[in-house]
């Protein structure tokens, strides 16, 4: 039998914190939320492993220091509306509602998305709305947020996420070609976009209008 809290733990001590990782939101999230029930069960045992895992379809969970990285990024200090687009697995969802007010996340792929909203429903997060469209769009109806975070790879900045920030408000995006990305942070403000590049990093590429077409050219 795998003991998960203390794999979690150890997670958290030699992955998030050792490497940087500092906002205290953020460190309880990760600390708290069972991401081995977030990948199925042949592949738990390597839930807190230092890598992203297969979650079918296809797609990934991220690497636990990617979704804390992004997580900090977003400067959440819990009073916040947030976006995500691509829902996956549900985690960086869960990690998004232990700190967020409202968190509303868009997948493309339908049965992802209902997994993901079972499983955050019986963890107990009622603040959390899925839907299964084209995040690249965002979601009108529910804007302006505080915070939007992308959890694919865009080729571009999708121009609607950037529209439905609030003053203020953070987008956290991989942007790049099909194999790699930067992470760029932009953040609304009165005199235009500011925008500052995190790093490197790799994604599953973001599908959509404002997104790569499936056979991997620009969509515009
Ligand atoms: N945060 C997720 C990462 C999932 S991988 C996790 O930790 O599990 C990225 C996800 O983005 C995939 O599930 C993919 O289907 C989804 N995706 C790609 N393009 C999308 C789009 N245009 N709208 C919504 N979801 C998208």
């Amino acid at each position: 039998m795998i003991d998960f809290p203390k794999a979690r733990e150890k997670m958290v001590e030699e992955q998030i914190i050792a490497r940087g990782i500092k906002d205290p939101r953020v460190i309880a999230a990760m600390r708290k939320v069972p991401r081995h029930l977030f990948v199925e069960e042949a592949l738990q045992g390597q839930a807190y492993n230092d890598h992203p895992l297969p979650i079918g379809e296809k797609q990934t969970i991220s690497q636990p220091y990617m979704v804390a990285l992004m997580t900090e990024a977003l400067q959440l200090t819990g009073k916040e509306r947030v976006l995500e687009i691509g829902t996956g697995s549900g985690y960086q969802t869960a990690i998004l509602a232990e700190i967020a007010q409202e968190v509303y996340s868009i997948e493309r792929i339908r049965s992802l998305a209902l997994k993901a909203r079972r499983l955050l429903y019986e963890l107990g997060y009622y603040h959390v709305e899925i839907k299964v469209f084209d995040g690249t769009v965002g979601w009108p109806e529910k804007s302006p947020f505080d915070a939007i975070l992308v959890t694919a790879g865009a080729p571009e900045i999708p121009p609607p996420l950037y529209d439905q920030l609030g003053l203020g408000g953070r987008l956290v995006i991989p942007v790049g070609d099909a194999y790699s990305q930067d992470l760029i942070r932009v953040i609304k403000t009165k005199e235009g976009q500011k925008r500052e590049d995190l790093g490197g990093c790799r994604f599953v590429k973001l599908i959509g209008r404002y997104g790569w077409m499936e056979n991997g050219t620009i969509n515009q």
